[in-house]
C-alpha cells in the first residue's frame, strides 16, 4: 500500500497544507492501491513561488548543464524500471509487457530525445537584419491525463528542462504514482531545487489553480476537450500561452491493393493496445465497400489473438482505468446499437469468465455511418466502427468529417495512393503501413485535437519565447 500523501517543492517532499485524501484503485482488481493528499491553492502558491524563484538562475543555465541534467534522468529512469513497470500495471492495469514495451519505453524515449534534441537545437540565430534569440519562456504548469503516466509527464517535464523553463507538475489524480517515481528520479539528477514541482490534486482545484494562475507563464495540457476549453478561458485572463494535446477520432484507411488480414490485425490493435485508452487509437475503420465481408471474416479471425484478462498474465488488454470510463464505453456501446450499427463482436458487459475489475470486452461494430454518434465522439474504450467507402475520395472525405484531427492510418501497397492519403488527411501525425514511431517527430492535432506541438525539438520549442534583436554586437 502506497501512502504518498505528500508534495514534491523546491526539491523536497512537503505535506498538504490541507488533510483531502483520495485511494487509488487498481482497475484491475478493484482495491485500493494506495492514498495520495488532494492538493490545495496553497500548496500550488508554494510550489509556483519555488519554481519562480528557480526560473532566473535555471534559464541561464548552460546548453551542455542541460543536457547532462536530462542524461542524468535518463539513467536514473533505467534504473527504477521495473519499479515504474509494476506501478502502471498497478494504477492503469496495463498488461506488464504493454508497461514495458510502450510506456515505459515512451518516457525513456521522451528524456533521451529531448537530450539529443537540445545538443544541436539551435537558440540563436543571425538572419542578416536581425538576430533571433530563443529564451526559455517563464514558469510552466504541466496537467497531465491518466492514459500514458509516464509518456504524457515525461514528454512535457523533457521540453521544459530542456528549454531552461522550471515546471509545476498535476498529473492525473487517479494514476500519480509512476509521475511521483519521476519526481524522484529528477530529484536525484541534479536538477536545481525548484525547477520540478509536483502537486497533486484534482483538476477543479490545482488544474484551475494553475490555468489561472497569474505566476504561471505557460500551461501545457493533455486530456479532454472540454477541460482544454476550459483552461483556454482561464487562461485568457492573463494572456498565458497554452498548448493543448486533446482528443481524437483517428481515421485508418484501408486501401483497396492492402493485406486484408495483416489490415484486420492492424485495426484490432488499435482497440485492443492500452484498452483503446489512447488519444491517437485508430477508431473509425474506412475499407472499400468490395472488401466488407473478408475484412468483416479477417477481424473476426484476427480478434482471438488479442486476449483480454488479468495484466499479471499474458494478456494484450488489461481493464479499462475505472468504473467511470468502464460506464462510459458501456453508454457509447449501447448508443451504437440504438443507432442502427450492426455489432460484429463483443457488447456490453464483462468479457466471459470475468466478473471482477473494470474489463470490457473488444467490440466491433460495421455498417457504421460517419455521422453516428460511435464515429464522431472520442469513446476512449476498445470499440471499433467499421465504414465503407466507394473511392479514394469518399474515404478521404469521411476521413476528414470529424471536428478532430489528431493522427491518420493507411494501409495498402502502391506508393502513390499512400503518399496522396499522407498529404489529404487532415491531422497532426500519419502512419503509413504500421510504420515505427519516430520519436522526433512532432506530435500534436490539427483542428479541436489541440494546439501545439510535442516530442524532440519541437517539444523543446513550446517552452521558449522568440526575442529579435537589431544591432547585436557581435563581439
Ligand atoms: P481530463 O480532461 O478529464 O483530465 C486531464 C487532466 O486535467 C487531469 O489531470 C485532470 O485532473 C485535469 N483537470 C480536470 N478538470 C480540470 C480543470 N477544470 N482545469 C484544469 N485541469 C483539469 O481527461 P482524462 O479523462 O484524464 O483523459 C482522457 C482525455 O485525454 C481524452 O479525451 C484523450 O483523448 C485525451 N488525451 C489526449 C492526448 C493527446 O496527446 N492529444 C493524450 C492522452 C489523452
Amino acid at each position: 500500500m502506497r501512502n504518498q500523501e505528500k508534495h514534491f517543492m523546491n526539491g523536497e517532499w512537503v505535506a498538504s497544507t490541507g488533510n483531502e485524501t483520495t485511494e487509488v484503485i487498481n482497475p484491475a482488481t478493484e482495491e485500493v492501491i494506495g492514498t495520495i493528499s488532494l492538493g490545495t491553492k496553497e500548496d500550488l502558491d508554494k510550489a509556483v513561488k519555488a519554481a519562480r524563484a528557480a526560473f532566473p538562475s535555471f534559464s541561464k543555465t548552460s546548453r551542455n548543464e542541460r543536457v547532462e541534467m536530462l542524461e542524468n534522468i535518463v539513467r536514473g529512469y533505467e534504473k527504477r524500471k521495473d519499479e515504474l513497470v509494476e506501478v502502471m500495471t498497478q494504477e492503469l492495469g496495463a498488461p506488464l509487457k504493454v508497461s514495458e514495451e510502450v510506456h515505459y519505453k515512451m518516457g525513456y524515449e521522451h528524456f533521451s530525445k529531448a537530450a539529443e534534441a537540445l545538443k544541436s537545437y539551435t537558440f540563436t540565430e543571425d538572419r542578416g537584419g536581425h538576430t533571433i534569440i530563443k529564451e526559455a519562456i517563464g514558469v510552466s504548469g504541466l496537467i497531465t491525463p491518466w492514459n500514458f503516466p509516464t509518456n504524457q509527464t515525461s514528454l512535457k517535464i523533457a521540453g521544459a528542462i530542456a528549454a531552461g523553463s522550471p515546471v509545476v507538475l498535476k498529473p492525473a489524480e487517479i494514476t500519480p504514482f509512476a509521475a511521483m517515481i519521476l519526481a524522484e528520479i529528477i530529484d536525484e539528477a541534479g536538477v536545481p531545487k525548484g525547477v520540478f514541482n509536483l502537486v497533486n490534486g484534482t483538476g477543479n482545484v490545482i488544474g484551475d489553480g494553475i490555468s489561472s494562475h497569474p505566476d504561471i507563464d505557460f500551461v501545457s495540457f493533455t486530456g479532454s476537450g472540454a477541460v482544454g476549453s476550459k483552461i483556454m478561458e482561464n487562461a485568457a485572463d492573463n494572456v498565458k500561452k497554452v498548448a493543448l494535446e486533446l482528443g481524437g477520432k483517428s481515421p485508418l484507411i484501408v486501401l483497396d491493393d492492402a493485406d486484408v488480414d495483416e489490415a484486420a490485425e492492424t485495426a484490432v490493435h488499435h482497440i485492443a493496445m492500452n484498452t483503446g485508452q489512447v488519444c491517437s487509437a485508430a477508431t473509425r475503420v474506412l475499407i472499400p465497400e468490395s472488401m466488407k465481408d473478408a475484412f468483416e471474416k479477417a477481424l473476426l479471425n484476427a480478434l482471438p489473438k488479442f486476449t483480454v484478462g488479468d495484466p499479471r498474465e499474458d494478456h494484450a488488454t488489461g481493464p479499462l482505468v475505472s468504473k467511470k470510463q468502464w460506464d462510459t464505453v458501456q453508454s457509447y456501446i449501447e448508443k451504437g446499437i440504438e443507432e442502427g450499427a450492426t455489432l460484429l463482436a463483443g457488447g456490453t458487459g464483462k468479457p466471459d469468465g470475468i466478473d471482477k475489475g473494470y474489463f470490457a470486452k473488444h467490440t466491433i461494430f460495421t455498417n457504421v455511418k460517419n455521422d453516428m454518434t460511435i464515429a464522431q465522439e472520442e469513446i476512449f474504450g476498445p470499440v471499433m466502427s467499421v465504414i465503407t467507402y466507394q473511392d479514394l475520395n469518399h474515404a478521404l472525405e469521411i476521413a476528414n468529417d470529424t471536428v478532430y484531427g489528431l493522427a491518420g492510418y493507411v494501409v495498402g501497397k502502391d506508393e502513390k495512393t499512400l503518399k496522396y492519403v499522407a498529404e489529404h488527411i487532415r491531422a497532426g501525425q500519419i502512419t503509413i503501413n504500421n510504420a515505427e514511431t519516430d520519436y522526433f517527430a512532432p506530435f500534436g492535432g490539427f483542428k479541436q485535437s489541440g494546439i501545439g506541438r510535442e516530442w524532440g525539438d519541437f517539444g523543446i520549442e513550446e517552452y521558449l519565447e522568440v526575442k529579435a534583436v537589431m544591432g547585436l554586437p557581435t563581439a
